[in-house]
């Protein structure tokens, strides 16, 4: 394989042992992915007629109303919060994120707060927090908590789908919501595999759900999917789509203001700033198209061998110890090896490890998820064949014991 694109940029490439992280590139894309965007990337389409059909296809995979391919999941949650706030209101669109005297208040669970319930606040959202997090307690959050805090200004219901024991499971939320006429937005970013959960938080109730598209699906980075109920995702397109055109030309006129429904054509959205090229898109189908008929045991099956290989090589190394996360009750269906580190014996901190994987030659990302247990987390789902044993070899090398400074 060739990395002269990067070197022609004096950029090294480096060797994902991480998993698809945004800050490391993602991950490597199928042959058969990278050639749908080139072959997209030399011809023009309309975007419209491009979402229209991605969402028809997206529909039927999940089982969703309807379908829109965003440039992510936190993209699609910022589409979501807007949806919900301004519905089919040309001005409320025009005006987000100025959410003032719109419903602007999303109620979310306090064990589903993450950096990217940041993505809601965007386009506007405030957030109300419920649900206790302390010890002691039976749980965390009760449904009348959520119900309690529903008011006049709630604009929706959002639900991670994120180990948070002691939450309001996502059937119990959406009958709650539904009884007070509110939308349930789902964040399920980094839900798959299992390929069942496509279907299964639309199937729960969900009225919006975002998934990356650049994670397990194998789509480009800057990809996500955004599926739910036909009117909300009509929004989130009025909302994302360039519509800076004369009201005369507009290709939905028919729909939109022959009929009344909107005032006029809404022009440059709080999407704008997040908007999806024809080859995201189209990377993104194919993708997808792979991901649904593709053999996830295989395939994890696979990474587990890599990963073997690589506790192998490990196995009588001082002040190491490895072996494979347990995965009990976990969403994530790919296997991770868990190399914990003896400090004292290395030397030095883990996080000094991390960085000099990072740093040296070749470079290697290492997941960073077990570093509060004096640990490093090494994934197989984004490395080539044969990379493992590039990885075995370079963590040999740098996990010695060192006394003194470099
Ligand atoms: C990765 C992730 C996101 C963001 O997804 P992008 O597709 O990178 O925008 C949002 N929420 C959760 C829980 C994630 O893990």
């Amino acid at each position: 394989m060739s990395f002269s694109i990067y070197e022609r940029f004096g950029v090294r490439p480096i060797i994902n042992a991480a998993g698809p992280l945004t800050r490391l590139g993602g991950a490597p894309l199928a042959p058969e992915v990278a050639a749908a965007m080139a072959e997209a990337a030399g011809t023009c389409a309309r975007i419209d007629e491009l979402q229209e059909a991605a969402g028809r296809y997206l529909a039927e995979v999940t089982g969703a109303e309807a379908g829109y391919v965003t440039a992510g999941a936190a993209a699609g949650l910022t589409l979501a919060a807007a949806a919900c706030m301004a519905g089919l209101d040309v001005a409320a669109m025009d005006r987000l994120p100025d959410a003032a005297g719109l419903r602007h208040e999303i109620i979310v669970q306090r064990p589903h707060l993450t950096a990217y319930t940041h993505a809601l606040r965007v386009a506007g959202a405030r957030l109300i927090e419920v649900g206790y997090l302390g010890y002691p307690g039976q749980g965390a959050t009760w449904p009348w908590q959520i119900e309690s805090a529903i008011t006049q200004r709630t604009a929706a219901i959002a639900y991670a789908v994120c180990d948070a024991p002691g939450s309001v499971p996502l059937p119990e939320v959406a009958r709650v919501a539904h009884r007070h006429g509110l939308p349930v937005i789902v964040d399920a970013a980094a839900a798959l595999p299992p390929a069942d959960n496509l279907r299964r938080f639309v199937a729960q109730g969900a009225d919006l759900v975002a998934f990356s598209g650049g994670k397990a699906i194998g789509g480009p980075q800057a990809s996500g999917i955004l599926v739910g109920r036909r009117d909300l995702i009509e929004s989130v397109a009025l909302q994302h789509q360039d519509m800076d055109v004369h009201p005369e030309t507009w290709p939905w006129r028919d729909r939109y203001l022959a009929t009344g429904v909107l005032a006029g054509p809404p022009h440059h959205g709080i999407g704008r700033g997040m908007k999806v090229g024809r080859e995201e898109i189209v990377g993104l189908l194919v993708a997808l198209r792979r991901f649904v008929a593709s053999d996830h045991r295989a395939a994890g099956e696979r990474q587990r061998a890599q990963l073997e290989t690589i506790l192998d090589a490990l196995g009588d190394t001082p002040g190491v110890r490895a072996g494979f996360a347990p995965h009990a009750d976990d969403h994530r269906g790919y296997p991770v090896l868990v190399v914990r580190l003896d400090e004292a014996v290395l030397g030095r901190p883990a996080e000094t490890i991390v960085s000099e994987l990072l740093e040296g030659e070749p470079a290697i990302g290492v997941s960073q998820q077990f570093l509060r247990e004096r640990a490093i987390g090494v994934v197989a789902s984004t490395l080539h064949p044969g990379e493992e044993a590039v990885v075995a070899r370079r963590l040999r090398e740098v996990l010695r014991p060192r006394t003194a400074p470099p």
